[in-house]
């Protein structure tokens, strides 16, 4: 994996192509950059046919252990990885712990082994063990196993031990990987972990500095128990950690954070200097029956009257025959209306979440060009403020219809008996 830089502007961030190779692809993807949030191997809702239509150019697609490690015998027995398997080989991918959509409460922790929750109940995974699943998986670019369980609750006492094991896992990991023939063309990501706390934010950067040349770039993590956790983050407190650790990390290594934050978060994280997110906040809005109706254009007139998302469930659109977006090129918008997806989702009928998921994807990686446009402009701050015009629709309050639904998809992804630290 490389990282060039192409222009870094004052307040808006960064400018830059990250390129990553594997046998079947060599994919370059301009940043401020996106990945694909996915569970079981697949983005929700979404054949790769549909996902064809919506980008004929798909980004690196995001694997997380939560949902996929219960397919790790049927991969080993593949034997080509995880892409091959799920059938998008000419596709890049990126593999990491938690699935950024799915809440997890912190767990209890050993000092050699970081639990694991998923389908298959939980599991305690030791260095040792995890670097035997990534062999089988051989991913593109991946995350060594770390403790990043923290959140703004976490004690200094916590935050230190997460620190203290993430450093002993990664060297575990390195030197496992240097060995490996299998992952000699996997990229490494460094886990940045520390919390809140500024201090042990900088120990972390200064741990990776010896590794340098072992990892392919960043990700800032620790920040948010995932899911809509990432929403509810105090917004100074977290550009705070953000900016402090991205001014103390290399400059030519890409930076990574994943979570489901909205989308006013993710123009202050990239003018702080974070170069790569994901999808999950689309999905999340997917699944809370919300399409995603922000504006992103600086141009739009009068949006102070504006919600930011629609909830299809709402009466209101049982006869208006417009796409959610009037203007939205998706697949969704141009063959149906308001009207019909209301319909789909009081009958609860399958196509309902398609439709929602094809547009809120389509939404969210037009919003990263016209992220990109701003950035190379440096007027990304015209950008927070035309957002910031706009209201916010009322929060999301989950129905019992709703848990049942989320419960059913996510079949034991959740952490489902929850320990205290
Ligand atoms: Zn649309």
């Amino acid at each position: 994996m490389n990282f060039a830089i192409e222009s870094v502007s004052k307040c808006s961030g960064r400018l830059g192509k990250l390129n990553i190779k594997n046998a079947f692809s060599n994919v370059t993807l301009p940043t401020p950059a996106l990945v694909l949030h996915s569970k079981g191997g697949s983005v929700p809702f979404l054949s790769k046919e549909v996902l064809q239509y919506l980008t004929s150019d798909p980004p690196p697609m995001l694997h997380s252990l939560t949902n996929t490690d219960h397919m790790e015998e049927a991969i080993r027995a593949c034997g080509e990885g995880i892409s091959s398997f799920v059938g998008q080989k000419d596709s890049i991918s990126l593999l990491v712990l938690k699935d950024p959509a799915e809440l997890c409460k912190p767990s209890f922790h050993e000092k050699d082994f970081v639990p694991i929750f998923s389908r298959s109940g939980r599991k305690n995974f030791t260095s040792e063990r995890y670097m035997q699943l990534v062999e089988a998986f051989k991913p593109d670019v991946f995350v060594p196993l770390f403790d990043g369980d923290t959140d703004p609750e976490s004690s200094k006492k916590r935050l230190q031990k997460s620190l203290d094991r993430t450093e002993k896992f990664v060297e575990q990991c390195i030197e496992a990987h240097r060995k490996s023939t299998n992952l000699k063309q996997s990229s490494l990501l460094g886990p940045i972990v520390g919390g809140y706390n500024l201090k042990l934010r900088k120990e972390s950067v200064k741990f990776l500095e010896p590794f340098k040349d072992d990892l392919g770039g960043y990700v800032i993590a620790g920040l948010h128990s995932n899911g809509s956790s990432a929403g509810d983050l105090k917004e100074s407190n977290l550009l705070e950690v953000v900016s402090h650790a991205c001014q103390l990390l290399p400059a030519d290594k890409a930076r990574f954070m994943f979570g489901a934050f909205s989308p006013g978060i993710v123009l202050k994280l990239v003018s702080n200097g974070i170069d790569v997110l994901d999808t999950s906040y689309a999905y999340l809005k997917t699944q809370q029956n919300r399409a995603l109706t922000f504006s992103f254009d600086v141009h739009e007139k009068d949006v102070e009257s504006r919600e930011t998302e629609l909830d299809v469930r709402d009466p209101k659109w049982t006869e208006d025959f417009n796409g959610f977006i009037e203007s939205c090129s998706c697949l969704a918008c141009t063959k149906h209306t308001k009207a019909y997806a209301h319909h789909l989702y009081n009958t609860r009928e399958m196509l309902g979440p398609i439709i929602l998921m094809i547009h809120n994807l389509h939404h969210y990686l037009e919003f990263f060009k016209a992220i990109r446009k701003h950035v190379k402009e440096d007027t990304l701050s015209l950008l927070i403020e035309h957002l910031q015009k706009q209201k916010d629709a009322p929060l999301f309050e989950e129905t019992s219809t709703d848990k049942a639904k989320s419960d059913l998809m996510d079949s034991g992804d959740n952490v489902t008996k929850k320990l205290k630290v």
